[in-house]
């Protein structure tokens, strides 16, 4: 749907269009209209657009008199995000908004008090309550956004004492990308009649990530990974399947002069804070992570995961991938695929319903492949049809092909009928077939 059609304060449209925005997204159309009049819980994956799913609701009732809505965010960079996008839409209202988190001087925050939209982390926000500098008995909206990374970090108790100090009248619209058991009871508690929207967790979008694997054995998986990182700029996710291994890898991109950092559930709060903060601010564009850690990443602008070991659930696949190709930008996700992982893999390949392309690593380059390894037969060799003048024969053919980097051994029965023939290469190098000059057609892969 588009914004414009929708039932929404003028000043938001405006606001909208002049950020480019013109069709809502999926949580944004189902969410807003119940925003509007009641209670809601929103579930809707990361990435989807939940903050203005929230946002344009709240402005459809905003006076510009006192604190008139306090949205509640797990950390400081998120209060940041969100209130630079309500500030895009406040500023046609001609209302104020703020960012409160600790940190940072409390003084400022103290100054531009009351806002209309207030944007804050528990801390700050029950520190500068108690001081007697906020007020939040009268406010229309409580928003609790990422709901479940707040209960996640051990904010529920800040959160409980919080709502309390609210007036029963006010509306409460909670947004969190999964809903634990806790969350809804927590909604339960303090929500009244919440209308739930639920959206898919964990569904991918092919068109936006690009899937591939790599063949490789152990021994070399080290090295292909690093031609990777070298041979494409970008911002990665690595994965690894234990947490030995994320650390092990971590200190051997070092190493290399890679300046990887990692992030694993035996690691204190606050030094995975400050990794996943360095990598938002992109001063780590290298993180090595585990599934676990990985759960809170919401990080924009990633543009690789690499699952540097296959992981073991389809399911972890699909949530890792997902950290990448996020509204409307492009990610790749590339697997080290080794003897051992094939079996995950293919099993992966089943639960996602497609086949992932073949990429090679070689020569410190990475290439895309056809994957003929797919229509070969069971030895390996895939058939090829090809057109001639009439006038060659089997040796004229073998003599070419080994001119082109094909030798003897990867090549199968060679038939000739005339003009046309069939021949059997191996799969590792058939692509070389299309040089070979002394064909008129070539057909890879035709039974
Ligand atoms: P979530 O909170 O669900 O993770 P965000 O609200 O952070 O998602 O939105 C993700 C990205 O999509 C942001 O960069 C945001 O500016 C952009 N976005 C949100 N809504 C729209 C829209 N209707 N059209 C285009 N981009 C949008
Ligand atoms: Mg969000």
């Amino acid at each position: 749907m588009n914004f414009e059609e929708m039932d929404i304060d003028k000043r938001t449209k405006k606001a909208l269009e002049m950020r480019g925005f013109s069709e809502a997204t999926d949580v944004q159309e189902k969410a807003i209209p119940f925003a509007m009049k009641g209670d809601v819980i929103v579930q809707s994956k990361t990435g989807s657009g939940k903050t203005l799913a929230f946002l344009i609701p709240v402005f459809e009732d905003i006076s510009g008199r006192g604190n008139e809505a306090l949205i509640l965010v797990p950390t400081r960079e998120l209060a940041q995000q969100v209130e630079k996008e309500a500030r895009s839409i406040a500023k046609m209202y001609g209302v104020k908004t703020i960012a409160i988190y600790g940190g940072v001087s409390i003084e400022n925050q103290i100054r531009n008090l009351p806002a209309s939209v207030i944007v804050g982390t528990p801390g700050r926000v029950m520190d500068l309550m108690r001081r007697g500098y906020l007020d939040i008995s009268k406010i229309k909206f409580l928003v609790l956004d990422e709901a479940d990374r707040m209960l996640d970090m051990g904010f529920i108790d800040d959160i409980r004492w919080i709502i309390s100090k609210t007036n029963p009248d006010r509306r409460m619209l909670l947004y969190s990308a999964t809903m634990p058991k806790e969350i809804i009871n927590l909604a339960h508690r303090y929500m009244k009649n919440p209308k739930k929207i639920a959206l898919s967790t964990d569904t991918i979008s092919p068109k936006e990530i690009k899937q591939y694997y790599v063949e490789t054995d152990k021994r070399d998986k080290f090295r292909k990974l690093v031609t990777i990182l070298r041979s494409e700029k970008g911002k990665y996710l690595i994965f690894c399947n234990t947490k030995n291994e994320v650390q092990y890898l971590g200190r051997k991109l070092r190493n290399e002069k890679l300046p990887a950092r990692e992030i694993h559930g035996d690691m204190k709060q606050g030094a995975r804070t400050r990794v996943m903060n360095d990598f938002k601010a992109n001063r780590v564009n290298i993180l090595v992570a585990t599934d676990v850690a990985s759960r809170g990443i919401d990080v924009e602008g990633i543009t690789h995961v690499i699952n540097y070991d296959v992981p073991r659930y389809p399911k972890d696949y699909v949530h890792r991938i997902g950290r990448t190709g996020r509204m409307k930008r492009d990610g790749k996700a590339i697997s080290l695929v080794t003897p051992d992982d094939i079996e995950f893999f293919m099993r992966i390949e089943d639960y996602i319903g497609m086949k992932i392309n073949r990429i090679d690593v070689e020569n410190g380059k990475v290439e895309v492949k056809k994957d003929y390894r797919r229509v070969a037969d069971r030895y390996g060799m895939v058939p090829v049809k090809f057109k001639t003048n009439g006038r060659i024969g089997e040796m004229d053919i073998i003599r070419e092909a080994e001119k082109h980097g094909i030798n003897e051994d990867s090549i199968g029965k060679i038939e000739i009928y005339g003009n046309k023939g069939i021949m059997k290469v191996r799969y590792s190098h058939v692509h070389k077939v299309n040089k070979m000059r002394i064909f008129e057609d070539v057909k890879i892969g035709a039974k």
